[in-house]
């Protein structure tokens, strides 16, 4: 959909089919381009339909091109083709704004929407136009940047900042990029049009994706995301951001209407993005209903939005009430719940990403903040810590807006005590220990060991998977999510997480963080060989980590066997013997053992009587069994101190047959091995137990 003109212009051909065209036809043809591509625009960004593909939409927008670079004279100053044109400015140059741009006071409860109301009725009185109560439009607070775009002879002329409310900054090359914007409107009249400047979730989590992608800092807030794109001097970087632009408001001109709602409606008309979630409130009520849904709605919506911006629909009766101070009084504000808590940071913590970037993460005294609990934030970089000038044991501002992850923005030093930490710059990584290094001209801390980050997440998927901890909705996705943004960083983590961690993380609300929570309280008591298991030690298996737990009956002992009392288990040879005899001498491993008790685990060491006749004896499955899968069968024999192998030989004990075996049946009878149905192995199963 983005062909980018400045590549097509250099690749420039003229093109045979034109050379026979006659000028006029020229002129005809460039028209019906224009018209053709601003219906096509217009159909996809302000729409959301696609009628045709985004090459044909470019092979248009070339053609266009081309023609007007070999006729300059019917080239229009509002051509599509002028969107992402011109050369990077030094500066932006000031306007004097035609109508001053008020903003509107912000209110927070429905108490204070009635109070409002209450004192418009009074200030109506005192000026004779008794009245009991008003019409309201109310529309959805975009959480973006206010511009103020100028149209004459049906073109666009001016796209503004709002400033300080009576100047700001001609962004117009800026403006003309964001392509639900119309650069040209059926109306010739002159009219002055405000609208909201943002940039969509999606745009702005793809955005984030690349910036990852190529190792570079992510984006925090999309608002001042989309406010800096604007100010960008280069408007090809600002095409790049993909921003977008709801209009909501006629404020000058020569076009005037009786109401807001039929401004709206003439908005929508004429070409451009209109919110449609706006509705007409007849009561208090039904905008407090609104205000209400809006708070749980906004998550669907793929804007952010703040609030609820509430106005009296009656152009005339918006005029007789005015502006005090500096807003008017016929339109408020309704924001939605306070966005900031105060809260302490108990630790700052390291994370490595996937790209081997160490963040920084503190670890907060949980605090709810829009209906979910919080208990990290990220800190993004040294840097960032240092503009904060945080320290550890701070009482910190902390901000949440929308969906967006939490973030300091403050730190509150008149309740130091004195005892708070400073925040050293790791030497090393807080993972694998290897050292760390700055790359030149980025502020981040990588580790120098390229494989950190996948060896730590595989390791966690191993832990937490059904032979193992077996945590029931921990998947890979999960275990990335909890990487990348920093909640665990290794497996001890899992335990220590808290419902806060988990709620404020996007896919995840209360009620799942808390389904999560519990399943890893589930977990956390767990079977010795479960448990040998989940360590991902080399070579050790299900049924070397039940062999093992058989044999020495305690981790204790396990960690502690020499080599050759290892080799003495069925089996282990000698390479699965070094290599758990390895796996214990680590320093790091040893530590980990030492966390995981400490966070909470508990192993659970008493084995099954050994009196059960499954052990010792080695078992092959073949078909389907009705009351357990293959996997739950071969964890009961292991349990109960049988093995459990894939192929039959003249070794193996039992063959227990389910529905359908394969050929296995018939191998079994050739080899004399004994045959049990699920019955029979149930009988055996359940013996002695
Ligand atoms: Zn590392």
């Amino acid at each position: 959909m983005f062909c980018s003109l400045l590549v097509c212009k250099l690749t420039l051909r003229p093109s045979p089919a034109f050379e026979s065209m006659q000028k006029k036809d020229v002129k005809k043809r460039i028209k019906l381009l224009i018209k053709a591509i601003d219906k096509h625009r217009y159909e996809y960004h302000v729409l959301n339909k696609q009628s045709i593909s985004d090459e044909a939409l470019d092979s248009l927008k070339h053609e266009l091109a081309q023609l007007e670079e070999q006729y300059p004279e019917f080239a229009a100053k509002n051509s599509p083709t002028q969107r992402v044109a011109g050369n990077a400015l030094t500066k932006f140059v000031k306007v004097v704004h035609e109508v001053v741009q008020y903003s509107f006071y912000d209110i927070f409860s429905p108490e204070e929407l009635e109070q409002w109301q209450e004192r418009n009725l009074r200030y109506l009185e005192k000026q004779g136009g008794l009245r009991s109560t008003f019409e309201y439009i109310c529309e959805l607070k975009i959480d973006g940047l206010h511009v103020i775009l100028t149209y004459e002879h049906g073109s666009l002329q001016l796209g503004a900042t709002r400033g300080d409310g009576k100047v700001g900054e001609d962004v117009t090359q800026n403006v003309k990029t964001i392509e639900s914007i119309p650069l040209v409107i059926p109306l010739k009249k002159k009219m002055l049009i405000e609208g909201e400047i943002f940039m969509s979730k999606k745009s702005f989590a793809a955005l984030n994706k690349k910036q990852a992608d190529e190792g570079k800092e992510l984006f925090a807030n999309p608002r001042n995301t989309a406010a800096g794109a604007v100010r960008q001097l280069d408007p090809q970087l600002v095409a790049n951001r993909k921003l977008d632009c709801f209009v909501y408001d006629i404020s000058g001109g020569e076009v005037m209407q009786k109401t807001q709602k039929h401004e709206l409606t003439q908005l929508h008309t004429l070409g451009f993005k209109v919110n449609k979630h706006y509705r007409l409130c007849k009561t208090l009520h039904e905008v407090v209903d609104f205000w209400k849904h809006w708070q749980t709605a906004k998550k669907r919506e793929d804007y952010w939005i703040d609030g609820v911006v509430v106005k009296v629909n009656e152009v005339s009766l918006q005029k007789q009430l005015g502006v005090v101070g500096k807003a008017p009084r016929w339109a408020i504000a309704f924001k939605f719940p306070a966005e900031q808590k105060t809260t302490v940071v108990e630790d700052v913590r390291f994370q490595v990403g996937r790209t081997g970037a160490l963040t920084p993460v503190a670890h907060l005294a949980p605090v709810n903040i829009v209906g979910s609990t919080v208990s990290r934030a990220t800190l993004h970089n040294m840097d960032e810590i240092q503009r904060l000038g945080l320290k550890i044991g701070d009482s910190v501002v902390l901000q949440k807006a929308g969906d967006i992850i939490p973030d300091i923005v403050t730190v509150l030093t008149e309740l130091r005590t004195g005892n708070e930490k400073d925040i050293q710059t790791p030497k090393k990584c807080p993972i694998c220990g290897f050292e760390v290094f700055q790359k030149p001209d980025e502020v981040a801390l990588y580790c120098s060991n390229l494989k950190c980050y996948a060896q730590e997440k595989e390791k966690i998927i191993h832990f937490v998977s059904n032979k193992g901890f077996d945590i029931v909705g921990m998947g890979k996705r999960v275990v990335e999510i909890f990487l990348d943004e920093g909640i665990i960083s290794d497996v001890a983590d899992i335990f220590l997480l808290k419902i806060g961690d988990i709620a404020s993380l996007k896919g995840f609300g209360e009620k799942s963080a808390q389904k999560l929570i519990d399943s890893i309280a589930r977990a956390q008591k767990i079977s010795l060989p479960r448990f040998l298991y989940s360590l991902g030690i080399r070579h050790v298996g299900e049924q070397t980590a039940y062999a093992l737990a058989h044999a020495f009956g305690t981790l204790e002992r396990v960690t502690t066997a020499d080599l050759e009392h290892l080799r003495s288990v069925p089996d282990v040879g000698k390479v699965v013997a070094a290599s758990i005899h390895n796996f214990f001498l680590q320093k790091e491993n040893r530590e980990l053992l030492k966390n995981l008790q400490k966070s909470g685990v508990v192993i659970l060491e008493e084995m099954q009587p050994l009196r059960s006749e499954m052990f010792g004896k080695s078992f092959v499955l073949t078909g389907t069994l009705e009351k357990l899968t293959r996997d739950q069968a071969s964890a009961e024999i292991r349990a109960r101190g049988g093995t459990v192998g894939s192929s039959l030989s003249s070794k193996t004990d039992y063959l227990v047959v389910g529905n359908d075996p394969g050929s296995k049946f018939d191998k079994a009878q050739q080899l004399g091995v004994k045959i049990l149905n699920e019955q029979a192995f149930f009988e055996i199963l359940n013996s002695g137990a």
